[in-house]
């Protein structure tokens, strides 16, 4: 076979593919490509807690602001808030007739005041994840029948942690009373989400502008309920879940969320795309494979790292801290365009790449992210049909096409070798 030939042979496979892919190939060029090596780092359940959480939280606090990247901006904790806990003594002691909350400004004022330290040194810019991180109605009504699940939230007179409830009744925005999970009424979701707006305004002074709903658990009604308060953002795994079924499993309604995808209901979706839970065995190393994985496809790099990775024992603490200093200071000096940004600037980026990025806990400006064009935007595009589809994978090394794709993005970037540029 002649090198023309082959040439000609390429491009009638390039033309079939085009027949076949079309729609995927010109959504897939149409997503946003960013040329910076953009850093978030998304943290759930951050709220109510033991006096104790304060040190740890501020430990956080003090390693992110040790970390600085190529504009000087310190490393930033997107904390989705849980803003109130329920007052179970008070709940039980009226018989069960109200549900009735403890808000975070009413019972924890130090760890909030080390919070609103944050947001002004410009390490934590908090998000709303929900008013509480459970259905509060299910779980009153759980206690008034002396059900078992729920006989220490309202037995016990110390403080009483959420997060050792069953799973299925960590879930908000649906009632996990029973399996397989009830939708909420449009007004049961539409006051659940009033409420918490009008509390994070009065608790941090700003709106929130995006969000991630507790256990992933929402359906397109609590998006119009966003919606209606301003919420433009919606943090996701990359799926949207509006129930869980008999067995507990995880019910999706959206399968292949991108990030910048718009919601339907006058949102854009972000994604996470890293994991660093190192509790649950996710550790800095894993992380960084992902991290650069992203980046080589020009998404921005969105860190998973839960609360209870700093809040269980000291030194699980204190290991955590360790590994995610370990993934900032790699992500730092293996690039010389590392920033450092929020969930809600990155939303705004998306919406209006040309602006600088305004934080909303400071109101610190920083300089806009770089956009991939050309050939760089070429290998990105080109690397996330490579990772993202294996039909695509299988045809282009069954044709050959794999070898202008390698020389086009390059062998070290096709085969994850991390590179001075990325
Ligand atoms: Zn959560």
């Amino acid at each position: 076979m002649t090198l023309i030939t082959l040439l000609l042979f390429w491009l009638l496979c390039l033309l079939l593919l085009w027949g076949w892919k079309s729609a995927l190939l010109r959504k897939t060029w149409g997503e946003p490509y960013v040329g910076s090596l953009a850093v978030l780092l998304e943290s759930d359940d951050w709220g109510p807690g033991g006096e104790f959480h304060q040190t740890r939280f501020e430990a956080l606090s003090a390693l992110l602001l040790r970390h600085t990247d190529s504009q000087g901006r310190p490393a930033v904790l997107t904390a989705d808030m849980v803003l109130s806990v329920p007052d179970t003594q008070a709940i039980r002691s009226n018989g069960y007739a109200e549900p009735i909350r403890c808000y975070l400004d009413q019972g924890y004022q130090p760890l909030l005041h080390s919070f609103k330290d944050a947001m002004q040194n410009g390490t934590l810019v908090p998000q709303l994840h929900g008013i509480e991180h459970l259905n509060l109605s299910a779980l009153t009504r759980l206690g008034a029948n002396n059900d078992a699940r729920v006989s220490a939230a309202f037995n016990e007179d110390d403080w009483w942690d959420w997060e050792t409830l069953d799973s299925p009744l960590q879930g908000h925005y649906v009632d996990g009373s029973a399996l397989p999970t009830t939708p909420l009424t449009i007004e049961q979701t539409r006051t659940l989400v009033q409420d918490a707006v009008d509390a994070f305004q009065r608790i941090f002074g700003i709106p929130s502008i995006s969000t991630v709903a507790p256990c992933y658990l929402w359906d397109e009604q609590t998006e119009q309920a966003w919606a209606a308060h301003g919420i433009r953002y919606i943090q996701t795994a990359g799926y949207r879940c509006p129930g869980r079924s008999g067995d507990g499993t995880y019910q999706q309604d959206l399968s292949e969320i991108r990030v910048g995808d718009d919601s339907g209901s006058g949102q854009l979706y972000l994604l996470r795309n890293a994991m660093y839970e190192p509790v649950d065995g996710r550790k800095a190393d894993g992380c960084l494979v992902q991290a650069m994985r992203a980046y080589r496809q020009g998404l921005p790099v969105v860190i998973s790292t839960h609360r209870y990775n700093y809040t269980r024992s000291e030194t699980e603490c204190n290991d955590s801290l360790q590994g995610l200093d370990q993934v900032l200071t790699q992500l730092e000096s293996n690039h010389g365009n590392c920033r450092y940004l929020s969930s809600a600037e990155l939303g705004g980026w998306l919406e209006t790449p040309e602006q600088s990025l305004t934080s909303p806990a400071n109101q610190s400006t920083w300089p806009t992210l770089k956009r991939l064009s050309g050939l760089s935007k070429l290998r990105a595009f080109l690397l996330r049909l490579w990772y993202r589809h294996a039909k695509l994978r299988v045809v282009a090394i069954v044709t050959g096409l794999i070898i202008p794709g390698v020389l086009v993005i390059g062998t070290d970037k096709l085969l994850g070798v991390q590179t001075r540029d990325g």
